[in-house]
C-alpha cells in the first residue's frame, strides 16, 4: 500500500529498522550520511537502495528539511555507490517515489538505482 505523505516519520518502518541494525540488508555502501543495500526484490539485475541516516520520510521531507550537508552528503553518496557499482558506463537508471501517486510504499527516503540491463522510455 502506497504511504500517507503526510504522516510524520514512523520509527518502527523497516528502513529505520535497516539503520538500527535490528533487520539485515545486503549492504553495498556506508558513510555518514548514507546507506545502500541490495533491494530484497529486484526488478533489474542490479537494484539497489540508496537511504538517507536522518529520519525523512520522502524527497519532499528530505529537500525541504534537511541541512545542506545531508543533503550534499546524500546526493554525492548516490553518485559514489553507481560509480562503485560500475553502473555509469553503460548507464542506469535512478528514481525515488514519492507519497501515494509515487506509489512510495516504504515511509522512508530512498532513492533506487537500476542498472545491468537496457532501460527504455518511462510509460507514464
Ligand atoms: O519506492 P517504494 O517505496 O515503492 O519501494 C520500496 C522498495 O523497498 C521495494 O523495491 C521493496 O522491494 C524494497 N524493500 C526492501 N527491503 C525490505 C522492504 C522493502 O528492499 N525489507
Amino acid at each position: 500500500m502506497p504511504i500517507d505523505p503526510r504522516a510524520p516519520y514512523d520509527d518502527g518502518n523497516v528502513f529505520a529498522r535497516i539503520l538500527r541494525g535490528e533487520i539485515p540488508c545486503r549492504k553495498v555502501y556506508e558513510d555518514d550520511f548514507a546507506l545502500a543495500f541490495h533491494d530484497i526484490a529486484p526488478q533489474a539485475p542490479v537494484h539497489v537502495l540508496v537511504i538517507p541516516k536522518g529520519p525523512y520520510v520522502s524527497w519532499d521531507d528530505f529537500s525541504a528539511k534537511a541541512e545542506a550537508a545531508e543533503i550534499a552528503g546524500f546526493v554525492r553518496a548516490v553518485g559514489t555507490v553507481a560509480r562503485e557499482l560500475g553502473l555509469v558506463e553503460p548507464g542506469y537508471r535512478m528514481l525515488a517515489n514519492v507519497g501515494q501517486h509515487g506509489h512510495q510504499e516504504v515511509p522512508h527516503l530512498h532513492v533506487h538505482l537500476f542498472g545491468g540491463r537496457q532501460f527504455y522510455a518511462m510509460v507514464p
